[in-house]
């Protein structure tokens, strides 16, 4: 961990002045620890010192550890940071501090580093009303003629609250940390930042985006692309970094290097220096929030850890999380972003996929019911159970069932199945395929609306 000294020690420089005292922020941090392994043995909320803004009392620390980070973050104390909950608005105000910590520059409204956003959506009928803010920082390039121009790195930072919008359990009225998802993405953003801040600056900016409304929709990536910083124009990338809190489990995973001819080589680069096992997938299209940003013809990449049996459940917690892992991650989502922002031309667009479909109603497209179990299975999705009277239940899947094919499509993983979904229409008729005890079996389900109450 020595690699981690020369950045600190300039973040303590940064700070010459000593103005904050050392004995009382271990104390808040012991307290912020000790409560948070209370609130876990009682599985709620504990009472913790708060600042002025009724926030849990922040450790102050000379410079971003992505292990406190998460630990703040995935705390129960902000209620699994629900878009337009006071937790959110504690998390976005978190993250803008450890953007200042570093020296960036506020990048969102009026010249801070918050960028307001209506939450009530036609894309999701479930969102709350109120608002929500994305947290935007700037560290600006070098080059007269390329400063300009930028490569956004970006995570979102909201979860699900307590549910039961989203959750896989969503009768359990419990806080869902959301550690990996995606405090995991926040803590990597904010070491990939420290990075880039205290190296050689780059010839073209580098604009750090923590987003708000995910869990709903991608509500906070599509207002930004819709109210962007710096022109969509000159936006040359955007590299997402959404649950990669177990890199220890299987490697990175990088979705979107189909969308720039340069990225495969740029990536396998970056991971061969940093050690560290990558499989690739072409698509820039899936379920976070990239996709927002390829629909503007910008080329991507999402960085993923995979699913695993805590995804959307309360316990997805920090205690699970390869923290070792989230340094290997931030440091090659940093050499990328890093090589992006310097290389002379910008990258080359290729467009190889046609959008999704529109969207139904319920901002999923059709709905089936199934509950996947999101452990990770060599081939399709197994599934921990089906919605009582869902178009699942009806058409005769299980508990247990791996759905292998949807209407005459393999469905190799989520993603597949995902995409499968959204190109049906609510009311459609559709063979389904599961293995069940290791035989192939058919079925035949009606599509419901995810719009529908469930
Ligand atoms: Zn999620």
């Amino acid at each position: 961990m020595n690699r981690r000294a020369p950045s600190a020690f300039r973040a303590i420089a940064r700070r010459a002045g000593g103005a904050f005292p050392r004995a009382g922020i271990a104390a808040a941090f012991l307290l912020l620890v000790v409560s948070a392994a209370q609130a876990q043995h009682a599985g709620q909320s504990a009472k913790q010192p708060a600042d002025a803004s009724g926030c849990p009392v922040a450790p102050v620390a000379e410079s971003v550890d992505p292990d406190w980070v998460g630990r703040y973050l995935a705390d129960d104390a902000l209620e699994g940071r629900l878009a337009g909950s006071p937790g959110e608005h504690c998390a976005g105000a978190f993250i803008a501090r450890q953007f200042e910590l570093l020296g960036l520059e506020p990048a969102g409204d009026d010249g801070t580093f918050f960028q307001a956003l209506p939450l009530a959506s036609s894309i999701n009928p479930h969102a709350p009303s109120g608002t929500g803010r994305n947290v935007a920082a700037l560290l600006r390039g070098h080059d007269p003629d390329r400063q300009n121009e930028v490569v956004v790195v970006g995570a979102h930072y909201d979860h699900l609250g307590r549910g039961p919008f989203g959750s896989l359990e969503p009768e359990s009225g419990k806080v869902h940390n959301g550690a990996d998802d995606n405090a995991s993405g926040v803590a990597a953003l904010l070491e990939a930042a420290d990075l880039l801040a205290s190296g050689p600056r780059p010839a073209r900016s580098i604009l750090f985006l923590a987003f708000t409304g995910e869990e709903f929709g991608l509500l906070g990536s599509n207002h930004y692309v819709n109210h962007p910083t710096l022109p969509l124009e000159r936006t040359v990338a955007m590299l997402n970094l959404d649950m990669v809190g177990r890199l220890r489990d299987g490697g990175l995973i990088v979705y979107g290097v189909d969308t720039a001819t340069e990225w495969e080589e740029l990536v396998a680069a970056a991971a061969a220096h940093e050690g560290v096992k990558v499989a690739f997938n072409g698509s820039g299209y899936g379920p976070s929030d990239h996709t927002s940003f390829y629909a503007q013809d910008i080329p991507v990449l999402h960085f993923f850890t995979n699913v695993h049996s805590d995804y959307h459940k309360p316990s997805d917690d920090w205690s699970a999380i390869d923290t070792a892992g989230l340094y290997h991650v931030a440091a090659v989502v940093a050499d990328i972003a890093g090589r992006v922002a310097e290389r002379s031309a910008r990258l080359t667009l290729q467009r190889t996929e046609a959008p999704p479909p529109p969207r139904g109603e319920g901002g999923y497209g059709a709905y089936l019911g199934t509950v996947p179990d999101f452990a990770p299975v060599d081939f399709g999705v197994r599934l921990s159970g089906v919605r009582a009277g869902s178009p699942a239940e009806q058409a005769g899947m299980r508990k247990g069932d791996v759905l292998i094919g949807l209407d005459g499509q393999e469905i190799a993983d989520l993603y597949a199945f995902t995409d499968a979904l959204r190109a049906h229409a609510p009311g459609d008729t559709v063979g389904i395929v599961v293995l069940r005890d290791g035989e192939e079996v058919s079925l035949v389900a009606v599509l419901g609306s995810r719009g529908e109450p469930q």
